[in-house]
């Protein structure tokens, strides 16, 4: 059927005899290119595969230079998709070489008789889309062109080397080498003079070996890599245990974990662990020999907080410093200028211990770079090393490299790709373009990819997209087109998700920083592997999210949208929640829902280490009130921070935004106070703006006492908190004092009025919902008290109130009451700033460590604070979240 309609719509140019027509053209024969073929047969599909090397094998078929190996063990780095294929292939290595890989993917190939669709030898040289005839004409360097609806490219993430960046290559009279492009005969270096010049993954596995048979090894390094020893033999028997057990669930847990490799999630954090149990963890970890162990398993926030993660960045150079023997080479072999993980770590065999042998030097690029390549060597600005070899282990043009190679590739009305992409580059999902119909990259930029077990990648890219095909011919259609919409929004997300990890505070090949003049921002998806998968899951589950579906006849379909709004931290915790089925919490009873808050708060990360933390009592508008106290480390007295706890004058008490009283403290460099005013429905309305207003006046007064500077406080709330801080601020003015400095409203109830937009557009599913909001009103405040000021702050009279710093989120039912806020106070001539949080819901700021992605806007609302405080806006002690100098501030 798919061919039929290739012949009547074929154009001339399509139908020339020196062009294949095919449904589907595939660019490289790789893990991926490979697995679509086979899909793609199955479905009924005609394909070629297009390969410029003289084989299968991709990344195996190329990089065969000494030590080459994979860094992801090999039992989770295969193909899953048939379990008689799982059993057929038994791994000999925890870690296999280059040579036992490259064994495994012909093997595939011929048990699938995938070759006589494969054309070797044949490089793809340009890709122009035909609207006419709805097809692809792919021009080669070998060979007949090829016409076909469908253009895949599994051209690979790693597979365009870099070309040398340094002058006088050609000049060289001796051999020069890529190990990217490693000759199939071998190279000899025994009793050679050899430079390699590079030392990322392809540097570290190779110099051991290199440094072995050659007489002198001179190694340039421009910057250093954390590298772990790969510990390799035979498979680890826990893996193999585990994995022979149930292979199902092993291969199932992977395709839904972060990185591609079944590990559980870490729920502890480095400041709950003692440095003996940090200290076992990372040993325990370093001995494993694994890099998705030691990046995801020794405490959760390593690896997307600065702190956590520079606990194991300085393990890691404790044990490059032991083993090293000369201090100064250590120094320079040991990394500094960014976050461990940040930077694609290595797994190494006797890297570090290379250094300690008489044949080799290193020299360190970052002192003496290097001026030119000689006829003999190569010469730095401060020295002449003669050598026989030259070997560069410079790293790829990663993630675009390939696709860019295949120049012009041009999308509808003629738009080069290259010109889509000179900013950098935009995709939907990382698997299409908008401009570009029936064009699929496989682990394209904005994908997990590089990032992630790319086996596992590799095979859920390859199943989407074939399915899509098979999806596309059953409804007769002919091409599916990312519309721009969507697109824009994936940028936005990827964008978003990249505020999660730390990958962005590093200049690497995953930013593009490795290649001159290339467009610079974090390429792959930092959200995770299952997350990715769910998403494009959802995009069909809802009606093909975001795609422009054509077919003959005029026919239409166009569902566009963004199939991430939510940020990324935000989205999974909303289906946690979700998941969990809860009854609705206003059908709990006040004190069931309270019951059922305290449980739920023990699950969560506990708050961070401030100076101290106290408790005690104060006086409130009747009767005694208990408070909580959060003292920086620095030397005081330091202002005071007044806090109105959320739960919608229901539900918490002075403890139960622990976390964020922590978090806020720490940043502002203040104490806060957290007060356990009194709540409904045993005290109805106005007990708690009472107590609120009584507490904030006990406390100004006794400001000394507590430690605290005397003078001005200041105020701040969560939701019925921010409505309480509120309110506070109108009694004070109007009860002569105490003097308040500045009000920090986060997410606040200002109205008694349910109609605003947010109310409705977010009235379920974003955990505060319309009905329990009624709920709380009913419980605190009886219809005929609504409209009073003590608790519809917006309907008070506004004028002379302090400054104040308001956010809200996007998917907040109370997002608009909190604008409406925000606009009147600034009419009415207050000083106010909003932050409007793109894509976070009611609880964001204060679930701290859980919603990553509210950090930035409690670094602002700490920056509000110390400004009212009359403080410069950023701290100067180094006693809160201070990154390493070396790394970017941003990181905080
Ligand atoms: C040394 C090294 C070690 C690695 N170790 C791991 C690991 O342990 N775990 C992991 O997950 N990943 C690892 N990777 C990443 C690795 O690239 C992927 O795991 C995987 O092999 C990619 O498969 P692929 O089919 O997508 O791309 P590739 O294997 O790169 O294959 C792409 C093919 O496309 C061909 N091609 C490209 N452009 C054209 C064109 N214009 N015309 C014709 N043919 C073209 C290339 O010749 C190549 O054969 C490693 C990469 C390297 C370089």
């Amino acid at each position: 059927m798919p061919e039929a309609m290739v012949e009547t719509r074929a154009t001339d140019a399509t139908r020339s005899v020196s062009t294949q027509q095919v449904d589907v053209a595939v660019v490289g024969a790789g893990f991926a290119g490979l697995y679509i073929l086979h899909r793609l047969r199955k479905a009924g599909f005609s394909a070629v595969v297009l390969e410029e090397a003289g084989d299968v094998g991709g990344t195996w078929y190329w990089n065969r230079y000494p030590g080459a190996r994979c860094d992801i063990q090999t039992i989770d780095y295969s193909y899953t998709f048939d379990p008689e294929l799982d059993k057929a292939w038994t791994w000999s290595e925890k870690y296999a070489t280059q040579p036992e890989i490259l064994r495994y993917l012909g093997f595939v190939a011929d048990r699938y008789d995938l070759r006589r669709d494969i054309r070797f030898g044949t490089k793809v040289k340009q890709a122009t889309w035909d609207d006419a005839s709805e097809r692809w004409l792919i021009s080669t360097d070998n060979g007949a062109n090829v016409s076909c609806r469908h253009y895949i490219m599994a051209t690979g993430c790693l597979s365009a080397p870099k070309p040398p960046e340094i002058d006088g290559v050609k000049d060289f009279k001796g051999e020069v080498y890529f190990t990217g492009r490693w000759p199939h005969e071998g190279v000899n270096l025994k009793g050679k003079r050899v430079a390699v010049i590079g030392t990322g993954s392809s540097g570290i596995q190779s110099i051991p070996l290199i440094a072995a048979d050659a007489a002198q090894l001179t190694v340039f390094q421009r910057t250093p890599n954390f590298a772990l020893p790969a510990g390799n033999g035979p498979q680890p028997t826990d893996r193999k245990t585990l994995f022979e057990g149930d292979r199902t669930t092993y291969r199932e847990q992977a395709r839904w974990s972060m990185a591609g490799v079944p590990y559980p999630q870490q729920t502890a954090v480095s400041w709950q662990l003692s440095d003996a149990e940090r200290r076992e963890r990372f040993e325990k970890a370093w001995a494993a020999g694994d890099l998705v162990h030691i990046l995801t398993q020794l405490w959760a926030d390593q690896a997307v907080d600065v702190d956590g993660n520079t606990i194991v960045g300085d393990l890691i150079r404790e044990k490059i410093r032991n083993v090293v023997k000369d201090p100064e080479i250590a120094a320079a072999l040991t990394p500094h200028d960014h976050p461990f993980g940040a930077k694609r770590p290595c797994l190494d065999t006797n890297y570090y211990a290379t250094y300690n042998r008489p044949n080799v030097t290193l020299v360190n690029l970052r002192q003496e770079p290097i001026k030119e390549i000689t006829a003999d060597g190569i010469t730095t600005d401060r020295r002449s090393f003669d050598v026989d070899v030259i070997v560069f282990a410079t790293g790829f043009d990663a993630m675009t490299g390939a696709i860019l190679a295949v120049h012009p590739i041009t999308g509808r009305g003629g738009k080069p790709l290259s010109s889509v992409w000179a900013g950098g580059p935009q995709t939907y999902l990382g698997l299409t373009v908008a401009g570009f119909p029936n064009l699929f990259m496989i682990t394209g930029p904005g994908s997990p990819s590089v990032l992630s077990n790319m086996a596992v990648s590799i095979e859920q890219h390859a199943d989407w997209v074939v399915d899509r095909l098979i999806a596309l011919r059953d409804a007769g259609f002919t091409s599916m087109e990312a519309t721009e919409t969507a697109q824009a929004g994936w940028t936005r997300h990827m964008a978003d998700c990249s505020m999660l990890t730390l990958h962005r505070l590093a200049n690497t090949w995953y930013t593009g920083a490795n290649v001159p003049g290339k467009a610079q921002g974090v390429m792959p998806y930092t959200g995770g592997v299952g997350p990715y998968r769910s998403i494009c899951n959802e995009v069909v589950g809802r009606g093909m999210l975001g795609f422009k579906l054509k077919g003959p006849g005029g026919a239409e379909q166009c569902n566009d949208g963004e199939i991430v709004r939510l940020q990324p931290d935000v989205r999974l915790v909303l289906g946690m929640l979700a998941e969990m089925n809860l009854p609705p919490i206003e059908t709990m009873g006040a004190q069931g829902a309270r019951d059922f808050l305290n449980e739920f708060n023990k699950g969560r990360p506990a708050g961070r280490p401030v100076g101290e933390v106290g408790e005690g009592m104060l006086q409130g508008a009747d009767g005694p009130l208990p408070y909580k106290l959060y003292r920086p480390a620095t030397p005081g007295p330091h202002p005071i921070v007044v806090y109105f706890h959320g739960g919608g004058w229901v539900l918490g008490d002075q403890q139960s935004d622990d976390p964020f009283c922590r978090d806020m403290c720490r940043r502002t460099g203040m104490i806060f106070v957290s007060v356990g005013y009194r709540h409904a429905p045993d005290y109805r309305f106005p007990a708690a703006a009472e107590d609120g207003y009584a507490a904030t006046r006990w406390i100004a007064e006794h400001a000394a006492d507590l430690g605290g500077k005397p003078g001005p406080v200041l105020v701040a709330g969560w939701s019925a908190g921010g409505n309480i801080a509120a309110v506070t601020c109108q009694l004070a003015r109007d009860r002569g004092g105490p003097e308040i400095a500045g009000q920090l409203l986060l997410s606040p109830v200002t109205d008694c009025s349910f109609d605003r937009p947010s109310y409705i557009e977010n009235a379920t599913g974003y955990f505060l919902t319309r009905g329990l909001m009624f709920w709380f009103w009913d419980l605190y405040c009886s219809p005929a008290d609504r409209t009073d000021p003590r608790v519809s702050p917006l309907r008070g009279k506004l004028e002379g109130l302090p400054p104040a710093f308001i956010v809200t989120s996007e998917f907040d039912p109370l997002r608009d009451e909190g604008i409406a806020y925000a606009e009147e106070l600034a009419k009415a001539g207050v000083p106010v700033e909003q932050l409007k949080a793109q894509g976070h819901f009611h609880s964001s700021f204060v679930m701290v460590d859980v919603v990553i992605t509210g950090v930035p806007g409690r670094v602002k609302m700490a920056e509000a604070l110390r400004r009212f405080a009359g403080l410069p806006t950023q701290q100067s002690d180094a006693s809160r979240h201070a990154p390493p100098p070396e790394v970017n501030a941003a990181a905080s």
